[in-house]
């Protein structure tokens, strides 16, 4: 099973990739713990990524795709993965093409919804160091110019699922769930 989760942040993507991994017993790869973790590590990679990440803009594509093609090489991806907050850009989406094994493809796009208002309420009280107002402001709008238009994309591909992201986890779930095995 090979699925992608899409959302703004604050949108439960976290919180929902870590019940559908298990579900599927598939590894959640998410490439901005990949980046806290390198940024924590004081890796090059760490240094590099630490303004971007810090100003809430995105680390170049070339960076970023090069971290996820290491990590989609390792043996645990081999019956699938949960790749959460990969692709954000176009140019993304096409390596991620590219570094697909042969006879493999993506079952299903989680696209989370969430209205702008519950996201600033979530995003003001997590207390992350990238949630400071001015900067949850730039993720949004990042993710409404650059993201969005390529979960299009996605739908034009007729993978794509609109998952309503408020409510209780449960319900989330179960929206994911019913919508990955229903294009199983
Ligand atoms: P996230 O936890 O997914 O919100 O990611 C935190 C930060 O890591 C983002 O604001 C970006 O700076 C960086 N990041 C995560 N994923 C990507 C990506 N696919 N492309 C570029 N930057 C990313």
């Amino acid at each position: 099973m090979r699925l992608l989760i899409f959302g703004p942040p604050g949108a439960g993507k976290g919180t929902q990739s870590l019940i559908i991994s298990k579900h599927y017993s598939i590894p959640h790869i998410s490439t901005g713990d990949l980046f806290r973790e390198h940024i924590q590590n004081n890796t090059q990679l760490g240094i590099e990524a630490k303004r971007y990440s810090e100003a809430g803009e995105l680390v170049p594509d070339v960076v970023t795709n090069e971290m996820v093609r290491t990590r989609l090489l390792q043996a645990d991806t081999a019956h699938g993965f949960l790749l959460d907050g990969f692709p954000r850009t176009p140019s993304q989406a096409e390596a991620l093409n590219v570094m697909m094994p042969d006879g493999t493809h993506i079952h299903a796009v989680l696209n989370m919804i969430v209205p702008e208002e519950e996201l600033l309420k979530r995003l003001s009280t997590r207390g992350r160091q990238d949630d400071e107002l001015e900067t949850i402001r730039r993720r949004l709008r990042i993710y409404h110019d650059t993201t969005e238009p390529l979960a299009e994309y996605y739908r034009g591909k007729g993978i794509l699922l609109d998952i309503i992201g408020v409510g209780t986890i449960e319900d989330i779930t179960k929206q994911i769930i019913d919508g990955v095995e229903s294009l199983r």
